[in-house]
Formats: structure tokens, C-alpha cells, sequence
């Protein structure tokens, strides 16, 4: 009976601002959720967006149609997003791919949408264990168990201060090595935060992720490339691509026989958060022998049926997805000049959060708050204990999430005193 519904804890963000609104103290500063704030605190729309938005306003054809999109979206969306992620961001090995019609597109309900259909197609045909990064974003373990995964694993991320690339190679050596043969008709499925890793803000170099997909390939796990922040480590989108440059490099990985799957998100680098506007690409070996297909459909009949599941999956989930967020990012993609401006939009959010972090190690002296070869993107990770987040909560009305997490978008020039202060008087707690 309904009596049987245990109570399921809080979201450890979301659960947070609700709590923040209701605070009564002028000085409280809520540094919890990622969402960009100007410096001036706002939630702003990109100028690129904006002007995107304007036109489909002033657009008849485009501001009329509430019909129903396709089930995997619509084909101008596909096209748009998939020249962005293939040729643009990865001009390379992208093309290749994608002329040997080897992606399986599917516009999701943003990034968290991109994951949970990827993890309910993985767990229906591939596998039902995935690797985790400890720490990660909370809601990574939470999709996968809603669709279907039975084992989580975690490995190792972060030590001492410092991204754990040994620790975590290790890890994965030792499990394959102990979990053979099943690791061969069972691939375990591994999360990568392609930068900006949640909450830590700290990725790899280029050199460690070869080290890293070396591994994984070797180990014919499934890399599950998770994209939300692309452009703002480096405020260049196309250079914040290079973990899936690398992945898709068919020189030194040939045949990722499992897929790639990349899960991708607007809503951070286009401030379209609340349109829930994504995609997930499911990436297979152009080199694929496609098992038992005649010759006339080798070329895509692997990605047919592929494509099919995908359709089947969505269809059942949520039948089809929003319209209004991917006619946005369809202008903007499609527009010369609106691509250009929102390349600049998302320098400027970065040059800003750049500000922050170095205004911060001006009053604090913290050398890990301005290592820009290491920490990247919206947060900084205190290291903090629960005892000390509570005690800048319940003292100074100052909000991180349960794990230390700080988002620097919170951050401005009205309340860095007062917050540095408070970090200051914590820190020695
Ligand atoms: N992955 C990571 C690591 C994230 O931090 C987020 C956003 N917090 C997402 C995926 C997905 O976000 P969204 O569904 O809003 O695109």
C-alpha cells in the first residue's frame, strides 16, 4: 500500500535554494546551484539569445508552430547541433564519422535527459554496471539507478587536493582484472566529465585523458561522455571539445566496439536551463564489421536499429521533446553572426568567473582557487567538511552545497568581502 513509501531525502542542490529563499538575513549569498549570475547577481539572458529570440518573436512561421517535434527531434536541430559537435568542435575525426553515418542523434530534455536515455539503452543492450567519479554531481548515480543499472561503482578522483589519475587507472585495472571473463560480454560503462568536472573543477591535462582513454579502451569499457560545460574552461567552445576530439580519433582508437555515447547540454553555455535543451549522440566504430547485415545496408544498418531502440526508448519516456529551446539554439547555430556573438557571450561569462576566482585569492591567498591549468569552470571546490558548510550557513547565511562546493557565479563585487571574510573565518575552524 502507499503506506510502504518510504520518504526519499532532499535534492542536496535543489533542496538548498528552497531553503536559501526563506532565509531572512541581508547578507545571505546563495552559492549552491549552477547557474550563471552577472556581476551584478542577475540570471541574464546571453545577448545572443536574446537577439534568437527576438527574431522567432518577429518570425510568424516560427512563433506559430506548437505542434508536436519528431520523437528524436527536429531534423533542423539535428543538422544544426550535429555540425557543431562533429565538424566544428571536432573538424578532425567528426566528418569521418559522421559521412559514414555513424551517429545516432536524439534531442534530449537537456543534459540530464541526454544520461537517462543513454543509461536506459545501455542497460537494455549493453551493460548494467557503470564506473562514477568520487565526487561527482549527485544526480549521475540517481539517473543510473532510475534506468536500470545495478551496480555503481565509484573511482577514485581526487585526492590530497589533486586530481587522482593513478589511483583512479589502477582502479579500473583491478576490477577488470578480477571480473574477468564477464568483463568482455558485459562492458562496464565509465561517466567522464568532459571538463569542468562537477564539483571539483578540476580535469585532467591533455596527456593524463590519453593515459586515461588508453585505459578504458584497452579495457573495452563504454565511455559515456557527459558535455554540460563545454566553453567554460577555456571560454573557446570548440578548444573545450578535446575530450571528445580524442575519443573520436580513429587513429589511435579504431573501434570502440560498444559506442561512445555523448550526452550534451545548452543549458549552461547558453543559459537555456529551464528550456531543457540537449542531445545524445551514440557514436559507433566506423571500422564496424556490422554483423550479419547484407552488403547493400552495411553502411548503416547497425545505426538503423540503433536509432529505432532510441526512437522506442523516448517514445515511452516522454514521447517527444520541447520545441521552444531548440528553435532558439537553431537560430543561433544557423546565423553567422549570432554564432559569433554567442562565442563571445561565453568568453565573457568566463573572463568573469576568471575575475572572481583571482579577486578571491587576492583576500584569501588559497593558491588552488586561481591553478587555471587545473581548475576550471563555475566552481571551486572548499574541501570543506559538513561541520564547516554548516557553520557558514547557520553563522553567515553563506550557502555551498553539503560537499564544499562554491559556485563562483554567486560571487560579486558586493559580497566578496564579506564572503571572503566569513571563508577566512571557517577555513580556520
Ligand atoms: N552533468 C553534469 C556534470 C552537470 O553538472 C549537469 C548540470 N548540473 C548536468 C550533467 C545536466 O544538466 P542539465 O540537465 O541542466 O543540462
Amino acid at each position: 500500500s502507499l503506506s510502504r513509501v518510504p520518504r526519499a531525502p532532499p535534492d542536496k542542490v535543489l533542496g538548498l535554494s528552497e531553503h536559501f529563499k526563506k532565509a531572512k538575513n541581508i547578507n545571505k549569498v546563495d552559492l549552491t546551484v549552477g547557474i550563471y549570475k552577472d556581476a551584478w547577481g542577475k540570471v541574464t539572458t546571453f545577448p545572443s539569445v536574446a537577439k534568437a529570440q527576438k527574431l522567432i518573436e518577429s518570425h510568424f512561421e516560427l512563433n506559430n508552430n506548437l505542434s508536436y517535434l519528431p520523437i528524436t527531434g527536429s531534423k533542423e536541430f539535428q543538422e544544426n547541433v550535429l555540425n557543431f559537435l562533429f565538424k566544428e568542435s571536432c573538424p578532425q575525426f567528426g566528418p569521418f564519422y559522421l559521412a559514414h553515418d555513424r551517429i545516432s542523434f536524439v534531442q534530449t530534455l537537456s543534459g540530464t535527459g541526454a544520461l537517462a536515455v543513454a543509461a536506459k539503452f545501455l542497460a537494455l543492450f549493453i551493460s548494467r554496471d557503470v564506473w562514477i567519479p568520487d565526487p561527482s554531481w549527485a544526480n549521475h548515480k540517481n539517473i543510473f539507478q532510475n534506468n536500470g543499472f545495478e551496480n555503481i561503482h565509484h573511482y577514485s578522483y581526487f585526492n590530497d587536493g589533486q586530481i587522482d589519475i593513478d589511483g583512479w587507472i589502477k582502479q579500473l585495472k583491478t576490477f577488470a582484472y578480477n571480473s574477468q571473463p564477464e568483463n568482455n560480454k558485459n562492458p562496464p560503462c565509465i561517466i567522464l566529465h568532459a571538463c569542468c568536472h562537477n564539483p571539483t573543477g578540476l580535469d585532467p591535462t591533455k596527456e593524463q585523458w590519453k593515459e586515461i582513454i588508453d585505459t578504458i579502451y584497452e579495457l573495452k569499457m563504454v565511455p559515456i561522455v557527459d558535455m554540460a560545460y563545454q566553453g567554460l574552461e577555456s571560454g573557446n567552445l570548440l578548444k573545450d571539445a578535446y575530450l571528445l576530439r580524442l575519443c573520436l580519433d580513429v587513429n589511435r582508437y579504431p573501434n570502440w566496439s560498444n559506442g561512445i555515447f555523448l550526452c550534451q547540454s545548452f543549458a549552461k553555455n547558453m543559459g537555456l536551463y529551464g528550456e531543457r535543451v540537449g542531445s545524445l549522440s551514440v557514436i559507433t566504430p566506423a571500422t564496424a564489421n556490422n554483423g550479419n547485415f547484407s552488403p547493400l545496408q552495411q553502411k548503416n544498418a547497425l545505426q538503423q536499429n540503433i536509432d529505432s531502440q532510441l526512437k522506442k526508448i523516448v517514445r515511452g519516456m516522454y514521447s517527444s521533446p520541447p520545441g521552444y529551446g531548440s528553435r532558439v539554439v537553431n537560430v543561433v547555430l544557423s546565423d553567422f553572426k549570432l554564432k559569433q556573438q554567442w562565442f563571445k557571450d561565453v568568453d565573457f561569462m568566463v573572463q568573469r568567473l576568471h575575475y572572481v576566482r583571482k579577486e578571491m585569492f587576492d583576500r584569501l591567498g588559497w593558491p588552488d582557487l586561481i591553478n587555471f591549468a587545473q581548475q576550471h569552470g563555475m566552481f571551486y571546490y572548499t574541501r570543506f567538511g559538513p561541520k564547516q558548510v554548516e557553520f557558514l550557513r547557520s553563522k553567515y547565511f553563506v550557502y555551498l552545497t553539503g560537499d564544499g562546493r562554491l559556485s563562483l557565479s554567486g560571487v560579486n563585487d558586493s559580497n566578496i568581502d564579506y564572503l571572503c571574510e566569513a571563508l577566512e573565518a571557517v577555513s580556520k575552524m
